[in-house]
């Protein structure tokens, strides 16, 4: 036995393999600008960020530490890939077919009437250049909203990390149950995306019966744990809830549904549908342009770990109305940005997101913004140990912002590219 095992180096040692030559030393990049942006540190100006070739981020030390002629240099900011935490990639087919302007309801009867009007070849490839576009600005994760399975092929590609809300609606007790078994398959199916999570989520109160909310939450809360809900994107979900009355009650009679489930006497839709939520469960309220200080108090007292999506350029095209943003930072409420469908967005581009932003409110530091952009997106999926910021250990992309030389500059004319 012995003798068998020295023959057995023996031939290991005078192998060719052994003979090859020294181990290649994996490929590393140092990458600099004049300011990084780390997002869970402070900024640092002429800072070096070192990778290895699959973008894991190894070492960012100052620049004095490593030979110039090692270096890419860029002029502007480095920022972490960006986090777009509310998407529907299955209606990019959609792009430029609704009009602008019209309000929600207008809006959703648009969707319902041209969803299936186009052909599966058409679909597939509206869906296939989204992601392109999604990975060309910088974003390197998506909390991507499923009503079914077309956008599961291109998921299952693993080209963007994806958590997909598989979302139910009902709109009458008569419907719940439909609603529940659809959801539940197509859940199945999106647990079969390589490298991704999915949760089931109720899609807003105005959609959702209570019954159907409290059993979505239940399911969830056995699984990944969060929760993406559209929330008081038009002033008349309010009034839903407060005196049942408004355009959603006119809307659930056309649609041919019971108003039954729904009572008067609510504070707001908010106050109305937290309390069917479990506070174990992770909530992603997107949208909240008619949210009060006092919802938000409410929300952030009831609500367990709340994150704030907001998508400016689909409120914009839908409503033509923004958030009270300062509102939210003056409550301490945590952000995150959206891009929501190409129904409603001309572009899938979380830059473009913080510009309309900074556009109308310039007072809200970048800083803040993009925050909410990348770490803060990252801890509402889950996705905040690889993703979100620039720190040794994490893959979280790099994007270079050209043309920000300060975080105080404007960033009017900047540009996005996309380094790792
Ligand atoms: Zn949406």
């Amino acid at each position: 036995m012995i003798f068998a095992a020295c023959i057995h180096l023996l031939i290991c040692y005078l192998s060719p393999v052994k003979q090859a030559g020294p181990f290649k030393i994996p490929e590393m990049r140092k990458i600099s600008a004049d300011i990084i942006f780390p997002a869970d540190a402070a900024p640092l100006e002429n800072g070096v960020i070192v990778c290895d070739e699959e973008g894991k981020i190894l070492r960012i030390g100052p620049a004095s530490d490593f030979d110039p002629a090692a270096i890419e240099k860029y002029e502007g900011t480095i920022v972490p890939g960006f986090i777009n935490a509310h998407c529907h990639l299955e209606l990019s087919f959609m792009k430029g077919a609704i009009p602008e302007k019209t309000g929600l309801i207008s809006f959703v009867k648009h969707v319902i009437a041209i969803r299936d009007r186009f052909s599966k070849e058409e679909e597939m490839a509206a869906i296939e250049a989204a992601e392109t576009e999604m990975i060309a600005n910088g974003i390197v994760a998506v909390g991507d909203i499923s009503n079914d399975q077309r956008s599961f092929a291109q998921k299952s590609r693993g080209r963007l990390r994806y958590h997909t809300f598989v979302e139910l609606f009902d709109l009458g007790p008569e419907m719940t149950g439909e609603a529940l078994k659809k959801g539940k398959k197509v859940m199945e199916a999106a647990r079969l995306i390589p490298s991704s999570s999915a949760s089931l989520t109720p899609h807003a109160p105005y959609s959702c019966t209570p019954r159907l909310i409290r059993e979505t939450d239940r399911l969830t809360l056995k699984g990944k744990g969060i929760l993406s809900i559209h929330m008081q994107e038009q002033e008349d979900e309010n009034r839903l809830f407060t005196e049942k009355k408004g355009a959603w009650i006119q809307f659930l009679h056309d649609m041919g549904c019971s108003d039954t489930w729904i009572e008067a006497g609510a504070k707001s839709s908010l106050q109305y549908l937290l309390p069917l939520l479990s506070p174990g469960n992770k909530k992603l309220f997107v949208h909240n342009t008619f949210c009060s200080a006092e919802d938000i108090d409410f929300a952030m007292e009831n609500g367990g770990e709340v994150y704030w999506v907001f998508c400016p350029n689909a409120n914009l095209y839908i409503e033509d109305r923004l958030p009270d943003y300062p509102l939210f930072l003056r409550k301490g409420a945590k952000g995150c940005i959206g891009s929501d469908s190409l129904a409603s967005n001309q572009r899938l581009c979380i830059w473009s997101e913080i510009k309309q932003i900074k556009t109308h409110y310039p007072e809200i530091p970048l800083e803040t913004l993009l925050t909410w952009a990348s770490i803060n997106g990252a801890e509402a999926l889950g996705m905040d140990a690889e993703l979100g910021s620039i720190r040794p250990g994490k893959k979280p992309g790099l994007v270079l912002i050209e043309g920000l030389g300060s975080l105080q500059d404007s960033i009017r004319d900047t540009q996005i590219k996309r380094l790792v």
